[in-house]
């Protein structure tokens, strides 16, 4: 059963092989059985689960139906669910449940969706392995010595090693994309304004965006129905009608326009990713598309220009975690300042008072100007690079990293290390373009990804690109030894 996608969860209840309650007893199961190897979740909620799962089994009896009635998912925790610990992998949050559901929460539990648990995260979502969760590192089921990536390391390791079949996520620099490439995925982060980010717990709110993570962009279609929308709750959400994302799956790839940039293929590409993104693009020449060449060449300051604008607004979001209104309080505070100190050093890990210290830093007076305005007109000519070059191609293709997940703790002590791994996913994030990640072949017996980008709210046309690829490769398929 642990085997089947969203698609094909929908089928068997449809055609009553099984219900929701039976699957989600299976699932709720396999994680008791195998998650103790990977991590990947912070809480369970059972019993929500088996509630969630008779109500919609009940609803079906009823005559109703939906891709999501009674399938099962997790919430990456940064998701607000009522009355259920939310802690954004932080001892800061660790005792806090959210008095509210977030959109994204609420929505899929409106379509049916049932909620298996909460998925380990880095803390705040800060990181690309994650290992700087409060609750510890998240494995790799494809290699248990290897990262998974991050920061949705907790979705991404449970969906790859089948204990579920979808996760939420979000991806404010690449953590949708980079976890899908180092765990064999397929992952969406969706247009800026897409999905709703009420009670999704901010790190940086102009980058922020929540979408899916599954094994094919089929489920990606299924999921991100299911989450995308206007909410007036949030001011930058947009008022767009959202597409069938499943009806356009299937449109033909002749003369599809895919530009390639040469950029991307530099000094510090692994040379067997280069070779399977090439692969990828002859698959995908095979389906009728042209390839053309194109350059974007302000990408090489993306990664400085995240690294400030990035920590400058966790700076200021993560302020209101001060001891007083909610969350970690220290114990036996001398006075007011004391307290504000010791909540935030014992609540805070470091790679998170690292970026407040990056974030308050270019934003002070005097370096403002040459920080953080110097970043955003940076964050300008990066989007100017991507409106020129979809003035000639539909979609343009690259890697999704430019290396396979690395070994845990190999890049701990090194924070820059890790932000350079980051060079080809950050650049959607600061122009608010979608982007997926999708699977494209293994360096070493570890998964690697292919990384699609669109124009603004064309997250079908990924998917569909995504989808006639998976037609005709099998790499999605491959299932991780022991899982
Ligand atoms: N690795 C990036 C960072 O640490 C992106 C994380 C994310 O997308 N949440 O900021």
């Amino acid at each position: 059963m642990h085997h089947m996608t969203l698609a094909e969860i929908a089928r068997g209840l449809a055609d009553k092989k099984f219900s929701s309650e039976e699957l989600t007893q299976t699932l709720l199961a396999r994680i008791a059985q195998l998650d103790p190897q990977l991590n990947s979740f912070i809480s369970l909620t059972e019993e929500l689960a088996l509630s969630q799962a008779k109500a919609a089994d009940a609803r079906r009896a009823n005559g109703e139906s939906g891709a999501l009635l009674g399938a099962p998912i997790a919430h990456k925790d940064l998701f607000c669910t009522q009355g259920i610990r939310t802690s954004c992998g932080s001892k800061m949050l660790d005792n806090f449940k959210a008095p509210y559901d977030a959109t994204v929460v609420a929505k899929l539990a409106a379509a049916g969706a049932v909620t298996l648990g909460k998925t380990n995260m880095d803390e705040f979502a800060m990181g690309s392995a994650n290992e700087s969760s409060y609750y510890g590192a998240v494995k790799n089921p494809w290699n248990l010595e290897h990262v998974p990536g991050g920061s949705s390391g907790g979705s991404a390791a449970a969906v790859a090693a089948r204990l579920l079949p979808a996760a939420t996520a979000t991806d404010t620099g690449g953590s949708i994309r980079q976890p899908a490439a180092f765990t064999n995925l397929t992952g969406l982060k969706p247009t800026y304004g897409r999905v709703s980010r009420w009670g999704m717990i901010a790190y940086a709110s102009s980058l922020d965006q929540g979408g899916p993570l599954a094994r094919t962009a089929e489920d990606c279609a299924i999921l991100l129905q299911g989450m995308a929308g206007f909410d007036p709750n949030d001011s930058t959400s947009i008022d767009e009608p959202v597409p069938d994302y499943s009806a356009s799956l299937n449109g033909s790839l002749q003369g599809l326009r895919i530009g390639v940039p040469k950029e991307y293929f530099s000094a510090g590409l692994d040379p067997r990713i280069a070779e399977l993104t090439h692969n990828s693009i002859k698959a995908l020449e095979k389906l009728g598309a042209v390839i053309k060449p194109i350059s974007l060449p302000n990408m090489q300051h993306a990664i400085p220009a995240y690294y400030v604008i990035a920590p400058a607004e966790a700076s200021s979001n993560l302020s209101r975690f001060d001891g007083v209104r909610f969350g970690y309080r220290c114990e036996n505070p001398d006075n007011l300042m004391d307290l504000y100190k010791r909540s935030r050093g014992e609540g805070f890990g470091a790679e998170v008072q690292r970026r407040i210290m990056v974030g308050a830093y270019a934003l002070s007076a005097g370096y403002y100007d040459a920080y953080y305005l110097k970043a955003q007109k940076i964050r300008r000519l990066v989007k100017n690079d991507f409106m020129a070059a979809f003035n000639e191609v539909d979609i343009i293709l690259g890697p999704t990293t430019p290396n396979p997940a690395w070994k845990l703790g190999a890049k701990s002590s090194d924070p820059v290390a890790e932000y350079l791994e980051d060079v080809y996913t950050i650049t959607a994030n600061l122009a608010g373009l979608p982007g997926l990640s999708m699977p494209a072949g293994f360096v070493d017996g570890l998964p690697v990804g292919v990384q699609l980008l669109a124009p603004y709210f064309q997250e079908g046309r990924l998917l569909n690109v995504a989808h006639q690829y998976q037609l005709n490769t099998d790499w999605h398929t491959r299932t991780p030894t022991g899982f």
